[in-house]
């Protein structure tokens, strides 16, 4: 039997399209159909066979829907919340993938009637690409990462046991915490590096006196790395950092801190100094490597699309 009866998945973008792939190929419903602000998308979305229906309003897509998953950027969650909050069947769980928690659970329970009988199961994936849109997705982004849930009083212990099950055929692995403790661990690995990045390809692009093609001709030298970063989409980082403000902020003040010192060891030739930090900091990128957590997501799409030779 599988797992649900129907799923309608809301923003069938990089993430939502990923997740339609493990569905789809492990039959995990009986049906299973998306609504996205993009008609283009969801066109696209049933010609590659991802999705078995689309439909051209939100209310009418979560009908007889026994999950809902919101995949948009979290900024939109409110408002499909309360369009599609008179239209659900009881029992049905309500699950999400947005990179920050505390914020998307305000918004849901903020348009979510109190005397219905939903379950909510908050969830972030801790993978990605820069990339965006149906056609970037693929089943293996997940494998070998994370899936944090992030349960609240709205969260039963049966919707917790279905969502963790749904991902672990993606081959994620399930960790459970706070709303609070995930906003901060994220605002560290993965908030402040995204911001580091912006900055730095923007600091770079508006330098004057260089040239913009030599910038781009030289990149492979560092800045490569960040434009990957920082060639994310706008409006879901738009909306994280409006949305995590006070950690962020808090640690935007930390990395200044740091940065200033950096700034005094050169000048003041601390050569010890330096040497030690950029040995701690190897020291990191051996322990990713370590824990499988650095293979780079088209890397593995493309290895994941090579057919075997005859
Ligand atoms: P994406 O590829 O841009 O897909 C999002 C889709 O949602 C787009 O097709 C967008 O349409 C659509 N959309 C926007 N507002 C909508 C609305 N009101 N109703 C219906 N559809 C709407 O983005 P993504 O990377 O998959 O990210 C989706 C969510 O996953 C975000 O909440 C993000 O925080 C989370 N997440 C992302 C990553 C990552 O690395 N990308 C990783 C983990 C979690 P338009 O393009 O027309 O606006």
């Amino acid at each position: 039997m599988p797992l649900f009866n129907k799923i309608t998945i809301i923003g069938i973008g990089l993430i939502g399209s990923s997740l339609a792939r493990v569905i789809k190929r492990d039959n995990l419903a009986q049906s299973l159909g998306c609504f996205d602000a993009n008609p283009q998308y969801m066109q696209k979305a049933l010609e590659l066979g991802i999705v078995d229906e689309i439909y051209s309003d939100v209310t009418d897509s979560v009908k007889n829907a026994d999950l809902i998953v919101l995949a948009t950027p979290v900024g939109a969650y409110g408002e499909i919340v309360k369009k599609i909050a008179p239209f659900l069947s009881p029992q049905t769980i309500i699950t999400d993938v947005g990179s920050v928690k505390q914020y998307t659970i305000k918004e849901i329970e903020a348009n979510l009637p109190t005397d219905i009988d939903i379950s909510v199961v908050p969830g972030h994936p801790v993978a990605g690409t820069e990339k965006s849109g149906p056609e970037a997705g693929f089943a293996t982004l997940f494998d070998g990462r994370w899936f944090i849930i992030t349960p609240y009083e709205r969260s039963t212990e049966s919707a917790v046991n279905k969502i963790s099950e749904l991902w672990s055929h993606a081959q994620m692995r399930v960790d459970i915490m706070t709303p609070e403790h995930h906003d901060k661990v994220m605002a560290a690995v993965s908030h402040l590096p995204h911001l580091i990045a912006f900055s730095i390809v923007g600091t770079v692009a508006d330098l004057e006196g260089y040239e913009q093609k030599e910038i781009i001709k030289y990149s492979a030298s560092g800045v490569r790395d960040s434009t990957r970063i920082s060639g994310s989409d706008p409006t879901m980082w738009r909306d994280i950092f409006l949305n995590n403000e006070d950690t962020i902020l808090e640690l935007i003040q930390r990395f200044v801190e740091d940065l200033i010192a950096l700034e005094r060891n050169i000048r003041w030739n601390e050569g010890d100094k330096l040497f030690d930090l950029f040995s701690r900091t190897r020291k990191i990128r051996t322990e990713v490597v370590e824990a499988k957590q650095d293979q780079p997501e088209t890397e593995k799409k493309l290895l994941s699309e090579l057919k075997p030779l005859d």
